[in-house]
């Protein structure tokens, strides 16, 4: 997002991305419409070895998708808080499909670098930030740690074979020192804003198991319709 864009969000009219009504850049019968599907588990086709189970609020589409996109592409900030109540009900079901004890720990896939520059914020954190408050507002107890950083010199996979890409993707994550210990023995769910092929939430998921976590589900806002793809490891 530029900068000026954000600006633009905040000092003009809202209307609203899905039926470009005045109302708020969610108005209330398109956020209830959004609502009125209940999270649900929606793994990728193919399924990536090692993906957790998914749920998401919604499909990529419609009203979801122009809302993912213009909150991330198109510096509609306003979108974050809506986009995440979405996220807090994706949480909240995953968390009791993985019948797991204890407050839900979420842990946030951090943006590239280059994406935060340019956006200003890290989409996905301000997401996971803000669907801890909706979870606690509602005496749900949520924990986010800011477990995971990117490292900087992962190989382009063009030209990697299957396993060769797995292991790259594999090293796209990694625990950050002074999260350590606070991850070692936890059992926690991955968030993210989408989930394509899975190949981002499986290096995720690899970095915090070598860390010592369990992972026992990932919540998104909106998971990608069923798609063909021959190599499912080519998403990081
Ligand atoms: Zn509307």
């Amino acid at each position: 997002m530029s900068p000026v864009a954000s600006i633009l969000d905040a000092i003009l009219p809202d209307t609203c991305v899905g039926c470009a009504r005045p109302g708020g850049a969610l108005c209330p019968p398109c956020l209830a419409a959004l609502h009125s599907e209940l999270p649900r588990r929606r793994d990728p086709t193919p399924r990536p070895r090692g993906l957790p189970p998914v749920t998401a609020a919604g499909a990529y589409a419609g009203t979801l998708r122009t809302a993912l996109l213009s909150y991330k592409e198109r510096g509609r900030t306003r979108l974050a808080e809506p986009l995440a109540r979405l996220l807090a009900a994706a949480i909240v079901t995953a968390f009791c499909a993985a019948e797991v004890a204890g407050p839900i720990v979420i842990v946030g896939v951090p943006s590239t670098a280059r994406a935060r520059r340019d956006r200003g914020h890290d989409h996905v954190e301000t997401l996971a930030g803000a669907a801890v408050i909706s979870l606690r507002a509602a005496g749900i107890p949520a924990v986010r740690l800011r477990a995971l950083r990117r490292r900087g010199s992962v190989r382009d996979s063009a030209g990697l074979s299957a396993d060769e890409r797995a292991h790259n993707a594999g090293s796209a994550f990694v625990v950050r020192r002074r999260a350590r210990r606070d991850v070692r023995g936890r059992t926690v769910l991955v968030v993210d804003d989408i989930v394509t092929t899975g190949s981002t939430a499986v290096a995720v998921t690899l970095a915090l198991e070598a860390a010592g976590a369990r992972v026992a589900g990932v919540a998104v806002v909106a998971a990608t319709a069923r798609r063909c793809l021959v190599k499912a490891d080519v998403e990081v």
